[in-house]
Parts: structure tokens; sequence; C-alpha cells
């Protein structure tokens, strides 16, 4: 029988009643096929977990550290936008650990019993973009990273670094404004000397004509914002930046081990 024949051999309010069901029900599968992502709000944010999973047995605790993060985000950035809230996505496992879709506002983090990204970054990127979608993409990855640390047991002792002292282990000739103006990025590397370039930057200029720089820039007319934020020829500020990175402390041995099965027996 066809669901029309159905219909027409059912009471009027009967008919009704189904079709109430039938929508209701198909709400209910649409919020199931949403990959069953449970959600908790808090003042910012929208947090998303998994039933039963590290996150469900630890929610206040994600909800804390989660609004953290934003605060600190709220206070470094000059305006953010609060709404439509950004939504936290925690996972048991997830290959890089953390990553953001800036158009969404969406967060994604590993939150598990080894390890719990709970970094600023990535919301940061979400508010940059908002801040000014043509910043060159380096630039803004500098930026996510200065408030970014890392922490490492070497030896049997742990050492804490921030990212951006890692540039100390870039070679020295790529300590320059051309590595750092790149509408491109895809390395640790990379990252770490637009880290740095960012440090100087707002050392040298405050964190108001920071800002002013940083929202001035598209992708190509670099040169022509330092001359205005920063009052010098490009030139100029290389040599400065070079400058500047040499004061930077040495980030410690354990740091200059990448972890490998030949070097395991030292991250112990
Ligand atoms: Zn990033």
């Amino acid at each position: 029988m066809k669901i029309g024949e159905l219909f027409r051999y059912m009471k009027p309010t009967l008919h009704r009643k189904l079709i109430w069901s039938i929508g209701l029900f198909m709400v209910v599968m649409s919020g199931c096929s949403m990959n069953n992502w449970e959600v908790t709000e808090t003042q910012n944010l929208s947090i998303h977990y998994k039933k039963g999973s590290y996150a469900d047995r630890n929610i206040q605790e994600a909800k804390r550290v989660y609004e953290n993060s934003f605060m600190v985000a709220e206070q470094f950035l000059p305006s953010i936008n609060k709404y439509p809230k950004v939504k936290v996505f925690l996972y048991e496992k997830l290959k890089n650990k953390g990553f953001s879709k800036v158009k969404d506002r969406e967060v994604h983090y590993r939150y598990s019993e080894e390890f719990r990204l709970t970094s600023v970054h990535e919301m940061l990127h979400v508010f940059l973009y908002e801040l000014n979608s043509q910043a060159p993409l380096r630039v803004e990855e500098g930026v996510c990273r200065i408030k970014e640390g890392k922490r490492k047991k070497f030896k049997g002792q742990y050492y804490q670094i921030m990212y951006y002292q890692l540039v100390k282990l870039v070679p020295e000739e790529r300590w320059t404004l051309d590595e750092v103006f790149q509408d491109k990025y895809k390395d640790d590397d990379e990252g770490n000397i637009a880290a740095a370039f960012m440090m100087y930057a707002i050392n040298k200029i405050g964190e108001k004509r920071f800002w002013d720089f940083y929202q001035g820039l598209d992708k190509n007319n670099w040169q022509a914002m330092l001359k205005q934020c920063f009052g010098q020829e490009a030139s100029v500020i290389d040599k400065e930046f070079k400058a500047f990175v040499k004061t930077i402390p040495d980030p410690p041995e354990a740091f200059k081990y990448k972890y490998s099965k030949k070097t395991a027996y030292l991250h112990k």
C-alpha cells in the first residue's frame, strides 16, 4: 500500500498525528546524523563532545579551560565578534591534535586522557580571520604562535619554552622579512620565524600600532605598510629583526632533537 492510500483510509485527526510523528522522527534523526554530538553551552562557547568520552566525564573542567582560552584571545586582540558563538569540538582521537574552520567559527581539539589540547592558537585563527581576512597566511600563523609554548620531557626532565624561541633552530639566513610575509604556510619553521617577527614588531611599535598594521595588511602591501607603521624602510627593519632574533635565548638542548625511533630513548 502506498503512503498516500494509507492516509486516505485514516481519520483526519489520526492523519495529522501521524504527520506530526513523522516530522518529529525526522528532526530527531537529523540530529543523530550530525555524528551524535552532545552540546553544552558556556558563556561564549558551544562545546560539542561525545557521550561517554573523556570530555563527557570531565565536562566541567573542559568548560573552564576553553572559556579561559577564549578570554586570553579576547584580552590579546583589539576586538572580537562574540556571536554566533564559537563551536568547540572535542575528540578522543584527532590526528593533528587541533585545527580550526575559520569560516564556520569552529575549533576542533583532541581532548583525551593522554593528550588535551587547550591552546588559544585555534581560537585566534577564527578571530584573526575576522579581523582581517586579507592578512598573509604566515603572518596570521605567527600571531597565533606568540602566546603558545611547548613542554617536553628529555633525559628524565621537563622543559618548557615559547614557540618563538624555536626560530633559533632555523638557519640564520632565513631570519628575513621575505620568510614572514608569505601567503602560504606549511611547516613549523615557517610559523616560528613569523612568530619571532610578531614579537619583534609588538616590542618595537606597541600593541595598538601593531594591530593597526595587522588590520591594514593585504596579500601584497607589506613593504608600504611597514613604512607607514614602523616609519622605516623594509631593508632597515630586516636588519633589526635579525639582530632581535639573536637576543632571543636559545632553546634548551631538549628541543634540538626531533622525536624519532632513533632518538626515542632521549625523550623519556
Ligand atoms: Zn595555526
